[in-house]
């Protein structure tokens, strides 16, 4: 039996495997950090053996409550990820499965390497709405990769969409996958109706390096970088500090930014009651996107979600608080579940990158309804 991870995204470490029914492993801590939760590994030799794989340290994550009612991913051929039956005692997480086949990845949610976001970035720009660039590099030295889309004019609004600050959160590329396809299909009349209006600043991943390393929630100098908005640093933060510079060269009419939620089994936003400058206009503004968007594709739902900030409260180093506050702007940070939408649950595989990418792609419908009343 052999158990690896040294691979784009990989993050296990082996404590014994003595027998298959007692493959003992930790998850590795975040690079320069304490923080830990996302796993992907492979597990080689086991076909048709009934393994249970434990994982010791998981009372320890960053969100132990991720564990409740949660099943693992697992893959043949990574393609397709299904769920696996998985229980949590309140110290261990178990993994229970009867591989049919020699070699097998497990995963916290379907992962999305590098070299897919670059296929990505690179077949958006084939389309002549997209031009490609990359607006600096992460602290290792990777390009931070920026997709323009649609033809900038005086009177276009500025739309910015970002994903991956917090590198384990994979679903969201899944959901940039969804609103990248759709934006850039000029078959598409709702797409081509909205970039009549507006322009689109996408980073398919802002959080490069965190995504290769394995971790869960920061970059490579170990910080979180949803937490550095309100004054990032060239140094630990450049990935930031780069897009907040060109966001202030652009204006930003609207920002959304995709993350995933550990915890709560549902889709939803944390919105922006807590900015020092919210008003009536970014009210009405704020629900005409939560009605339109639950109309539109029934995943989405704000019944369930973080709770409203009291006002001035908000956290301003965040970054849909920053934007939203700097920019005088609607901004919201969209979370979809690594477990299921319990609403419309689809126990086989959970929520998954098929759903993400319907819900990015339904996304594009609901800037249509408000992209006039933006800003
Ligand atoms: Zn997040």
């Amino acid at each position: 039996m052999d158990i690896s991870s040294n691979f784009d995204g990989g993050n296990i470490q082996v404590i014994s495997k003595k027998s298959f029914d007692d493959i003992r492993l930790k998850i590795r801590k975040d690079t320069n950090s304490d923080f830990f939760q996302w796993f992907y590994f492979r597990l080689q030799g086991v076909e048709g053996y009934p393994c249970k794989i434990k994982i010791m340290n998981a009372s320890g994550a960053f969100e132990p409550v991720g564990w409740k009612d949660f099943n693992a991913v697992a893959s043949y051929d990574r393609l397709n990820w299904f769920r696996v039956p998985t229980s949590y005692d309140g110290q261990v997480l178990t993994i229970d499965h009867k591989p049919e086949y020699n070699s097998v990845f497990y995963a916290y949610f379907a992962p999305y390497s590098y070299e897919k976001h670059l296929d990505l970035v690179h077949a958006s720009q084939l389309s002549s709405l997209c031009v490609a660039e990359s607006i600096g590099n992460t602290v290792q030295g990777r390009d931070i990769d920026l997709l323009t889309i649609g033809y900038p004019g005086k009177d276009k609004k500025k739309i910015w969409v970002i994903a991956r600050q917090h590198p384990g959160e994979t679903m969201a590329s899944w959901f940039i996958e969804g609103f990248l396809k759709r934006l850039l299909d000029q078959n598409d009349a709702v797409s081509v109706k909205v970039l009549q209006k507006a322009v689109f600043y996408v980073l398919p991943n802002v959080n490069v390096d965190g995504s290769i390393l394995g971790n869960i929630r920061v970059n490579a100098a170990g910080i979180n970088l949803n937490r550095e908005w309100a004054n990032p640093n060239r140094r630990g933060s450049p990935e930031v500090y780069y897009i907040l510079k060109k966001m202030i060269e652009t204006d930003v009419d609207l920002n959304l930014d995709i993350h995933g939620d550990e915890a709560l089994p549902y889709n939803f936003v944390s919105s922006i009651e807590g900015i020092p400058g919210f008003n009536k206009r970014m009210e009405s503004l704020q629900n005409a996107f939560f009605s339109a968007w639950i109309k539109i594709n029934p995943d989405f739902q704000t019944k369930h979600g973080y709770g409203k900030n009291e006002p001035g409260k908000a956290n301003l180093n965040i970054c849909s608080k920053q934007i939203g506050h700097k920019f005088d702007c609607l901004s919201l940070t969209v979370e979809m579940p690594f477990k299921d939408n319990k609403d419309i649950p689809n126990p086989l595989t959970g929520w998954s990158p098929e759903r993400s990418d319907r819900l990015g792609s339904s996304v594009i419908g609901v800037i249509q309804t408000i992209v006039d009343d933006l800003r």
